[in-house]
């Protein structure tokens, strides 16, 4: 039922910083969840090692029964593939079209076009930009570049989307839409995981709330609060 645990996990960086002092959190199948704290607590640190971008110095994480420090390098794209990722600056391809950069992002050996424009347009349709398939990201707003993103986050079927300030360049209403996108995907299944500043959404959007500040989580809690000051 956990889809992801954390077990006494430490994290230092090369450079002598200490992001992540002693995590211990489990998170199921089909939950969502808040990420919140200040600036440097160890929010992106804390996302980047469930993808496997950063790694622990220390403790244990296992996703999806799946021991992260057993983990081969060859099977790295197996585990990227239970995890879309999305980040708060998009990084859509500039020239390739909206249904070019979400099909770049299936696995395209042996599907059959009629598959993958299949599945590229039923992302599409959840994110609610099937009529902008022909697009270019500098023809779209900021909250359409952001479901773009979502919509190639989502195109593999992974377990769990991660997302790191994934409103953070939009304005309040757009940045509501993004949310209510996330609640959509979660709804239809998935984990979703998302750090977040915006104390407006965490506080009326009522799901799990883990607060991370210097490194430790100070506070977890279902249906919880943003909890600072902004
Ligand atoms: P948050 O996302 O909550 O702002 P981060 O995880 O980005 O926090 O950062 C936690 C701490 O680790 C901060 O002190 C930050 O400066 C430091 N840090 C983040 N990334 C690196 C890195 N690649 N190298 C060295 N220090 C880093
Ligand atoms: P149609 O195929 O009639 O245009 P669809 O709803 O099937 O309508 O597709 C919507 C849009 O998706 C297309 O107009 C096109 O912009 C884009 N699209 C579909 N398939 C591809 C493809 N293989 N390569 C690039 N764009 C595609």
């Amino acid at each position: 039922i956990f889809l992801i645990v954390m077990k006494d996990v430490w994290k230092t960086y090369p450079n002598g910083v200490m992001a992540i002092n002693g995590i211990d959190v489990q998170i199921q199948k089909g939950e969502f969840v808040f990420v919140v704290g200040p600036s440097g607590a160890g929010k992106s640190t804390f996302i980047k090692m469930i993808y496997r971008e950063e790694k622990p110095t220390k403790g244990t994480i296992i996703i999806d029964d799946t021991n992260l420090a057993e983990l081969k390098e060859r099977h790295v794209p197996y585990l990227r593939r239970k995890i879309g990722v999305v980040f708060q600056d998009f990084k859509l391809l500039p020239k390739l079209t909206v249904y070019e950069n979400v099909a770049f992002a299936l696995e395209v050996i042996d599907e059959k076009q009629e598959d993958i424009k299949r599945k590229v347009m039923d992302v599409l349709e959840i994110v609610k930009l099937k009529n902008k398939a022909r697009a270019f990201p500098d023809e779209l707003s900021g909250g359409e570049e952001q479901r773009v993103s979502i919509a190639r986050s989502i195109v593999n079927k992974p377990k769990v989307v991660v997302a790191d300030e994934p409103t953070g360049n939009l304005d309040p209403d757009t940045a509501w839409g993004i949310v209510d996108t996330f609640k959509e995907i979660n709804e239809r299944g998935t984990t979703v995981i998302m750090a977040t500043h915006n104390k407006d959404i965490v506080d009326k959007t009522k799901k799990r709330v883990i607060a991370i500040d210097g490194g430790r989580i100070v506070r977890d809690e279902l249906q919880g609060e943003y909890g600072y000051e902004i």
